[in-house]
């Protein structure tokens, strides 16, 4: 049987393009980009490139990439960074549907001192500006907004909310990693300071990603020890994964308009499908405003890690915003964030299709999905409860 991947917000598989660029920099071209010799150079060389390359997709300046170990680490570092390079203010405003990676950085600057405000979202997973502008005080360093949400796909008015922010005087940091190699950014238009982004999200490889730093932003460095990417980040580069990562990104540019248009075809495709064909059925996320490439939906009667195994015996690779796919047993916050109750949390199902899916993948997940929901509603004490 044919394994369906539809989980690409979980993580991507590297592009053979990708895979080809990175092997000579593993045993031929192995030099430390820091070494005076041509040998060194070479993987400078590289690594600079590579940065040209990412600094191109979201049309900022080759210097203001740092490369991380991915997008968990560029989120601490953006707001890590900000807090502890402006003393005097504690104040950081984020939205309650952040990426663990930002809220738990968060939390740990809550226990620290910081004052953390979690804006609330609507029921289709937006900010709304005003809540911002009402929010910032003399006080705030720092807001720290995603840009696409990875379990509902919902795309935040950034351009809007990175404006309030510049007129208040306040640094904006946008968590891309979702939206990055999927649709058009372009730092300058949009006017944010800070920007995540991760390689295994955009078919490059595991465990690199890049902060974005407008030039002029006050922060300081996260990792401590050599002075690499220009005193910002310590450590020997990751030379075969950054140069991985520029090709992902170029791969990302020049595929783009084609694969929204495709992705979203058959994004729609499998949602009105599904809620045509299953009955209790919500759309998670905005309708419009959400990336190509998510379906997420709350199934009446059903626990999402039931239909994931039985999912799972079909070959197909899905995910859900409940218990134990996250190893916990708390719903997903991004999900009770938009008012569902904890019922139709742990009744959620997310889909993620990208480059390597077909409209057969969709139509065989449309064949197994009402028939699994109808055998498990048959057996479901919440159903029985209900009637
Ligand atoms: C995957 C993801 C991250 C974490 O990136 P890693 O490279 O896995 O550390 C952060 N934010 C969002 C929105 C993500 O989807």
């Amino acid at each position: 049987m044919k394994r369906i991947y539809l989980d690409y917000a979980a993580t991507t598989p590297t592009h053979r393009d990708v895979v080809k660029a990175m092997l000579p920099y593993f045993s031929d071209s192995f030099g430390n980009p820091s070494s005076i010799y041509s040998y060194g150079q070479e993987s400078k060389g590289a690594v600079e490139k590579a940065r040209e390359q990412v600094a191109n997709l979201i049309s900022a300046h080759d210097e203001e990439i740092v490369f991380t170990s991915g997008g968990t680490e560029a989120d601490n570092f953006a707001i890590k960074g900000v807090a502890y390079a402006n003393p005097e203010r504690n104040h950081i405003i984020i939205s309650s549907i952040e990426h663990h990676a930002v809220i738990e950085t968060c939390k740990f600057l809550e226990k620290r001192g910081f004052e953390i405000t979690y804006l609330p979202v609507d029921k289709d997973g937006l900010v709304d500006p005003d809540d911002v502008r009402k929010t910032i005080t003399d006080k705030t360093c720092l807001i720290s907004i995603m840009h696409a949400n990875n379990e509902i796909g919902t795309i935040q008015p950034i351009k809007k909310l990175a404006t309030i922010a510049r007129e208040a005087g306040v640094y904006f940091h946008t968590d891309a990693v979702q939206a990055a190699g999927q649709i058009p950014i372009n730092v300058d238009d949009v006017g944010v300071d800070l920007l995540s982004m991760s390689a295994h999200k955009l078919y490059g490889p595991k465990g690199v990603g890049a902060l974005y730093i407008r030039k002029g932003t006050r922060l300081v460095p996260f990792m401590h020890g050599g002075s690499q990417e220009n005193d910002r980040r310590g450590s020997t580069e990751n030379v075969p994964g950054i140069v991985g990562f520029g090709k992902a990104t170029a791969i990302a540019l020049e595929a783009m308009t084609g694969e929204i248009e495709r992705q979203t075809r058959l994004r729609d495709h499998l949602i009105t499908s599904i809620l045509e064909q299953i009955d209790g059925v919500r759309l998670n996320g905005h309708p419009t405003k959400r990336l190509p490439n998510n379906v997420n939906v709350s199934i009446d009667y059903v626990e999402g890690e039931s239909m994931l195994l039985n999912l799972d015996l079909e070959n197909i690779c899905a995910s859900t915003g409940s218990a134990c796919s996250s190893s916990s047993l708390e719903a997903s916050h991004v999900l009770l964030a938009l008012g569902l109750g904890h019922e139709q949390a742990h009744s959620s199902l997310r889909f993620t299709v990208g480059k390597w899916t077909t409209e057969e993948d969709i139509n065989r997940v449309l064949e197994v999905l009402p028939k699994i929901v109808a055998r498990l509603r048959a057996m479901s004490p919440l159903l029985k409860s209900h009637k």
